[in-house]
């Protein structure tokens, strides 16, 4: 990606030093803007759930170098086995194939976070602990104050701070407006003390919730919870232990046990699923990048993928042109590829916890009773699908593809 007008002295601000940010700010330092990234956390240390990295993510993670990393990075979850709540094996399967075809790496987001930060050395200006607390805008840049009370002027602002976006709040509305309830909630937390699993990966599977375990080697083992409810906002970090007991009250000891042994300063991530439905992703010199424009939640697993791919056309657009303009190239780039996973995401949230015994039952059944290689075969097609709808996502701009 090369510079093709001046950018030279131009000021972009990022919040968010998640994936899509700290990709952009890599991308956008190298064709000359000064970037600031403003993190709301003092750490990037986070609660220990994965990510598959595939598609145009993985090549532009290929171009920018950090491909052996990612491979160093990344955890087997090959073998795989489904339990019922009272320890009755639904299925077990072994992944391996299925990763290898797809040219998946499966890695812990904290560790593509710190992949990502450690290959922008010096080059960017990170702010851990410092959020954006109001923006003012005119045709020429955006007046920012942050909540230490200090002011600064920047060209651009790039909100990549998650699909509860500060940033989307103050320049677009409030969330209401854009975030579309999946009818289920996630937490996700590193056990205390755990014992070794059977398998890289047990899930408790039950009605209208499921558990699964992760075995990440020498780092430990991880917890993701997933359950049907409507609730919105996420509850006090202090009060999730207690929350997460009574939505699975009744699971599997192995269930209990893992959330018990939660303490009062355990770090649990939790929140609602939403999508990110947002019609204009930029207004003036305000820009959103990942969840914060397309939350696509784990029910895709594409979301990682989509914010460095977003972080690469964004970037890509501004080296090319540094005025407002190219924040709408970089949508029409993005749109027609996430538009298509949003589509597929909500499909397959419906399938993904079922609601009754029967329907539960009817499910494990037809897994048991599947040869494996079919059962293998169903979920390669069904992940090849996915990727396919990202190569709707060029990564070549439009002028270079004509060349
Ligand atoms: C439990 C779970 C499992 C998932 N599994 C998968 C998976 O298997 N595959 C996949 O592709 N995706 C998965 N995802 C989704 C994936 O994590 C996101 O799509 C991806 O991280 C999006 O990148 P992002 O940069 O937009 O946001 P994030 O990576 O979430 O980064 C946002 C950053 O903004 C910071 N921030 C928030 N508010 C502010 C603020 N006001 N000011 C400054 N900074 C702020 C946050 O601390 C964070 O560092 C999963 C998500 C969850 C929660």
């Amino acid at each position: 990606m090369s510079s093709m007008n001046n950018t030279n002295g131009k000021r972009i601000l990022v919040s968010g030093a998640g994936i899509g940010g700290l990709c952009a700010a890599w991308w956008l330092s190298r064709s000359g803007y000064a970037v600031t990234i403003v993190e709301q956390a003092a750490t990037l240390r986070d609660e220990g759930y994965m990510l598959s990295i595939s598609g145009a993510g993985r090549r532009v993670i290929e171009e920018m170098g950090l491909l052996p990393d990612l491979r160093q990075a990344a955890l087997p979850v090959d073998r795989n086995l489904y339990l019922d709540a009272r320890g009755r094996t639904i299925m077990q399967l072994n992944h391996g194939k299925l990763l290898t075809q797809l040219d998946h790496q499966v890695v812990l987001r904290g560790d593509l976070a710190d992949i990502l930060h450690q290959s922008l050395n010096d080059a960017v200006n990170l702010q851990p602990g410092t959020r954006i607390s109001s923006l003012q805008q005119d045709a020429h840049g955006v007046d920012v104050q942050f909540n230490h009370g200090n002011t600064q002027r920047f060209d651009y602002v790039i909100g990549a701070d998650g699909f509860r976006s500060a940033t989307r709040r103050l320049a677009f509305g409030p969330d209401t407006d854009f975030c579309q309830h999946m009818g289920m909630q996630a937490a996700a937390y590193w056990i205390n003390g755990g014992t070794a699993l059977e398998e890289d990966m047990v899930a408790i599977a039950e009605p209208r919730r499921m558990s699964m375990y992760y075995q990440l080697g020498s780092k430990g083992v991880t917890a993701l919870h997933i359950w049907k409810s409507n609730l919105d906002a996420a509850p006090a970090q202090h009060t999730r232990r207690d929350y997460l007991l009574s939505e699975f009250a009744g699971s599997h000891p192995r269930v209990i046990d893992s959330i018990t042994k939660l303490s009062a300063s355990s770090s649990v991530y939790m929140d609602a699923l939403m999508q990110v439905h947002i019609p204009d992703w930029s207004r003036g010199r305000v820009v959103l990048l990942g969840d914060a424009a397309h939350c696509l939640t784990l029910a895709n697993g594409q979301g990682a993928s989509m914010a460095l791919a977003g972080a690469y056309c964004l970037a890509q657009e501004l080296a090319a042109d540094s005025s407002p303009a190219a924040l709408l190239r970089y949508q029409q780039r993005m749109r027609p590829g996430i538009a298509a996973l949003q589509l597929r995401g909500r499909k397959a949230a419906r399938l993904y916890l079922p609601d009754s015994v029967w329907s539960f039952r009817l499910r494990n059944w037809i897994m048991s009773a599947m040869p494996k290689s079919m059962l293998l075969n169903y979920f390669i097609k069904s992940a090849q699908e996915e990727l396919h709808m990202t190569d709707h996502i060029q990564l070549q701009q439009a002028s270079r593809r004509a060349a």
